[in-house]
């Protein structure tokens, strides 16, 4: 079969020859065949040059994912090996692997030059999940040169939602470990603390990774304070808080099972000597409602991390909305000199309008504040365009 040709419109040649990585179906002004999942396609230019190769998906809205643009290349095993590689080297260069944590993203996507692909390691484990069907067809090859570059001991795949039927039907591929069978629950290390991560039926890939830094953060912050973690998870913004010094610590989450991996996670760490003696509380409610019914100025740290609140454009107004009356609860919850930190992983909703939306509400209540820091991505989760630059936090602190 002949390869695959598309042309696009002028907007989207623009854009893919300055290197953003996704063509949507409406930019697309010609094609020479219809499509298969997966396929390479390749983009010619106004001129008929070569502008870029690319995943071809029919079913998703990003009906091309671009692998490589400008020059053409081959797509081969050496292709592959040469971006683990920086992958890696990226990682290791920016010490996010230094002694004391085990958990980190070995591969962040299109950021990495992997569209549709991410690679998270805890401990000997490394977690790949898919979410474009081209992979399935390769995968045989990336997953040997996966094991060479970062050789893993155990090596778990996860598929999104919408591959696995494909996955199944079409290359009998199905979630699990490949190869030796290790843990489902495996634990880690981060900053020298211990978590575990459910690799196999957990949420991403059984860990929140990309809130290290800021979890580091709110831990420095903690000294003293009683602390409230709202959508909390498996409690890792309260264990950073304990051993930094807070005097209780409270894991808010509607999910019991998130709860039940906070307590186990506390449990890790009861050898650290700060963490041992400090109260946690657990509270499994929707952090929405509890946040504007209880008591006001209970705590002195506040962190809210909820789910994205905007999985699609239209959600974006309605998740401000969220944004603000999250705030404006943690705010009241927060006694004279708290540390409000909040945080934001909707795609949709960029870094400015959601600062915004928190200093709103920091003046709307009327109080005096001032704003410690604002944050993005850590280094093992690159975003080299727009759309990737999901996660955002900002602190401020109140007057005393
Ligand atoms: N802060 C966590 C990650 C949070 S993930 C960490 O550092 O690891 C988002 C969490 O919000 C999930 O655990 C989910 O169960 C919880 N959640 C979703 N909706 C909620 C709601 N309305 N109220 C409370 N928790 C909610």
């Amino acid at each position: 079969m002949s390869s695959l040709r598309i042309r696009l419109f002028p907007r989207a040649e623009t854009a893919v020859r300055s290197g953003h990585p996704w063509v949507y179906g409406d930019s697309i002004r010609e094609q020479s065949r219809p499509g298969d999942p997966g396929e390479l396609a390749i983009v010619y230019d106004r001129n008929d040059r070569f502008l870029a190769a690319g995943f071809f998906d029919p079913d998703s809205p990003i009906r091309l994912r671009i692998l490589q643009h400008r020059k053409p290349a081959k797509i081969d095993r050496a292709f592959w090996n040469e971006r683990l590689h920086a992958a890696r080297d990226l990682r290791l260069h920016n010490g996010v692997f230094a002694p004391g944590t085990t958990g980190g993203r070995w591969i962040n996507g299109e950021s990495d030059g992997f569209p549709g692909l991410v690679a998270d390691r805890y401990g000997t484990t490394v977690v790949v999940k898919l979410y474009s069907p081209a992979w399935l067809a390769r995968w045989t090859e990336i997953e040997g040169l996966l094991r060479e570059v970062f050789n893993p001991e155990f090596l778990v795949l996860r598929l999104s939602r919408n591959l696995m039927g494909r996955a199944e039907r079409a290359w009998g591929m199905g979630e699990g470990f490949r190869g030796d069978a290790g843990e489902e629950i495996v634990v880690f290390e981060e900053n020298g603390l211990k978590f575990e991560a459910a690799v196999l039926h957990g949420q991403k890939t059984g860990f929140f990774l990309d809130q290290r830094e800021n979890r580091q953060r709110a831990g420095l912050l903690a000294q003293g304070r009683a602390c409230l973690n709202a959508f909390s998870y498996s409690g890792g913004f309260s264990l950073y808080a304990a051993r930094g010094g807070a005097s209780s610590v409270t894991d808010l989450d509607i999910s019991g099972y998130a709860l039940e991996s906070a307590q186990r996670n506390f449990a890790l760490n009861q050898a650290i000597p700060e963490i041992a003696p400090v109260r946690h509380e657990l509270i499994q409610a929707d952090a929405f409602d509890w946040l504007k019914g209880s008591p006001a100025g209970q705590f002195g740290l506040a962190v809210l991390d909820p789910p994205s609140l905007a999985p699609r454009q239209a959600d974006r107004e309605s998740a401000l909305e969220g944004y603000a009356s999250l705030a404006a609860g943690g705010i009241r919850v927060l006694g004279p000199g708290g540390i409000l930190i909040a945080a934001s992983c909707s795609s949709h909703v960029n870094a400015e309008e959601f600062f915004t939306t928190v200093r709103s509400a920091l003046q709307r209540s009327g109080r005096r504040w001032r704003e410690e820091w604002t944050s993005g991505h850590a280094a093992d989760h690159p975003a080299t365009f727009p759309e990737a630059h999901y996660l955002k936090a900002i602190c401020a602190r109140l007057e005393p």
